[in-house]
């Protein structure tokens, strides 16, 4: 445990060093870091993590072993050139427990930049609240991991375990970069996740299936519509059909612990539809990018099955394909010392005790939990609007987090004058 004293030394050192994170915090930002133009924020991570000494890696996430993987998101874009980062921190004095502190540099795309307030990749601070696409999900985090560890040693003090740092991509598609971080051998006994979280853990979070379906038409002259078929009519058919599956799942809701008191935790969002080919066609084809939620527990082959079921009922010319996401939802059993931990350092840092709660969406963790038995603890800041417009992140929530991550790394993997 970590004494009252070296605890403010850490405290201390979060709030010296407050301005320098949130400026590195709009750099993250400043790099427009969308699906395959990672580079240049992997490059800045990098960077980052070298000038602080850590032991660097760097690869091209793709393999053979990643693609045979049953936690691996069929990818829809190549992998050349995209990496992971990892900075690891190797102890002089090993007594202690390992950790990997994880954030993802993806973001999302930004929608029509017209209707944001201020750019996109600007990073206005306003009000106490720092905006920007990923400024919540998730770049204020990933600088809360390095500059929590920067805390520790700017307090004299030295982790007892090794520590992991890791910038990776694809949280937001397929969750492939966490994975090729596990295949490539990197393990501990807790992995922290700063995802804009309401300052809360994540207990429980489902698993998301992409795919793609197409329906097919048969094109003639609008004049002799009759006699044609349309494709773009007919999709409207298949996302009801799938609204009722939809309903379904939804309606199981009270058989899985943890999702009994969500409204809705099941949602199918039909992110993308496009079709046809002339106004004056009837169209030949349209196709309709879903994304579906599915319970932990519930095995991505399971959950498919029941998808091409529903499809196939469907007496329409209809074909679909994985396209991304084929990840299981996991929860966080209660009680680990992981969790204690966490939970000691978040009252340390705030005040008050740490909720724990259940998010209808995505997360990473799924990777270490399933895949590697490591307890995930996903935890970070307040924000706004995340995957809207005019995104942004609380700072003194920020700073907070990022104390409480500093008190965990303290307490978890130890620490000892330098
Ligand atoms: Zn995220």
């Amino acid at each position: 445990m970590t004494t009252a004293e070296t605890a403010e030394r850490i405290l201390a050192a979060v709030d010296a060093a407050f301005d320098e994170q949130v400026t590195f915090t709009k750099e993250l930002i400043n790099c427009p870091s969308t699906r395959t133009d990672e580079t240049g924020v992997q490059d800045l991570m990098y960077r980052s993590m070298e000038s602080r000494g850590l032991q660097m890696d760097r690869w091209e996430i793709d393999s053979a072993e990643l693609r045979d993987h049953p936690g691996y998101g069929p990818s829809t874009v190549s992998y050349d050139g995209m990496v992971n980062v990892v900075g690891s921190y190797h102890p002089t004095t090993d007594n202690g427990r390992s950790l990997i502190l994880n954030g993802h540099v993806d973001v999302v795309p930004t929608g029509p930049e017209e209707t944001w307030s201020r750019g996109p990749w600007e990073a206005p601070i306003i009000d106490g609240w720092l905006y920007g696409r990923g400024s919540g999900d998730m770049k204020a985090g990933l600088a809360a991991n390095l500059f929590a560890l920067d805390a520790i040693r700017a307090a004299g003090l030295a982790p007892t375990a090794p520590i992991h740092v890791q910038s990776v991509p694809e949280e937001e598609c397929t969750g492939n970069g966490s994975l090729t971080t596990l295949l490539r051998g990197y393990t501990a006994d807790a992995v922290l996740i700063p995802e804009p979280e309401e300052n809360m853990l994540v207990r429980a979070n489902v698993g998301v299936l992409w795919f793609k379906v197409r329906v097919s038409g048969q094109p003639t002259h609008p004049r002799e519509m009759g006699e044609g078929f349309n494709a773009i009519d007919a999709a409207y058919t298949v996302m009801g059909e799938l609204r009722k599956l939809e309903d379904l799942w939804n309606s199981e809701k009270s058989s899985h612990r943890y999702f009994e008191d969500l409204e809705h935790p099941i949602n199918f969002n039909f992110g993308g539809i496009r079709g046809g080919d002339w106004p004056s066609s009837v169209p030949a084809w349209c196709e309709i990018d879903v994304r579906a939620a599915i319970y932990p527990g519930v095995s991505a082959d399971d959950a498919w099955k029941q998808v091409e079921d529903c499809l196939h009922a469907i007496d329409l010319p209809i074909t679909a394909r994985k396209t991304g996401f084929y990840a299981e939802g996991y929860v966080l059993e209660e009680g680990s010392e992981a969790e204690e931990t966490l939970a000691a350092a978040h009252k340390a840092s705030f005040g008050a005790e740490l909720q724990s709660f259940t998010t209808p969406g995505y997360l990473d963790g799924r990777v270490f939990t399933l895949y590697g038995g490591i307890p995930s603890l996903v935890y970070g800041p307040v924000s706004e609007a995340i995957h809207g417009f005019d995104e942004r992140v609380e700072l003194e929530s920020v700073r907070k987090i990022t104390k409480a991550i500093a008190l965990f790394i303290a307490d978890w993997c130890g620490v000892e004058e330098r």
